[in-house]
């Protein structure tokens, strides 16, 4: 199994803004997030399965519906922020993240994120996170491996 790389596909749709950003992307925009994952399974004993697609989409499913219709913002950009904190103001759900949610940072973010979500259970011990891919539109993505 040592060549095969297990890919699984998962979507949500959030807004967000970039704080930094001189164009469009300055505004509170949309889109439809598109993550994949793919993993490797690290035990010589299973020849027949990484993992089932079934246990990984719920392990991936429920964290993720953190992000889903929320606005996503970063915590230290005032313009950000202050957009994030007028929208918890109105009950809207909201995620706060610790970087600015670029494809690039958001890539490398899910990948931290995801890695410490599947060493944290005993079960899979030999699933290897081998990199995470986001799309923010079609076409449009960044790749972070280690
Ligand atoms: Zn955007």
């Amino acid at each position: 199994m040592e060549n095969t790389i297990l890919k699984k596909e998962f979507k949500f749709e959030a807004a967000h803004c970039l704080g930094f950003h001189k164009g469009k992307c300055h505004n509170v925009h949309g889109h439809q997030w598109k993550i994949i994952l793919y993993l490797k399974n690290n035990c010589p004993m299973d020849e027949n399965m990484i993992i089932d697609f079934y246990d990984i989409k719920k392990i991936i499913e429920k964290y993720l519906e953190e992000y889903d219709h929320s606005f996503i913002y970063y915590c230290r950009d005032d313009h950000e922020n202050n957009i994030g904190k007028i929208l918890e103001d109105y009950g809207s759900k909201t995620k706060m993240i610790y970087n600015y949610s670029t494809c690039e940072n958001l890539s490398k973010m899910f990948y931290e994120e995801i890695k410490a979500l599947l060493k944290s259970n005993k079960e899979w011990w030999h699933l290897q996170l081998v990199a995470i891919e986001v799309y923010e539109s079609e076409g449009s993505s960044c790749i972070y491996k280690e």
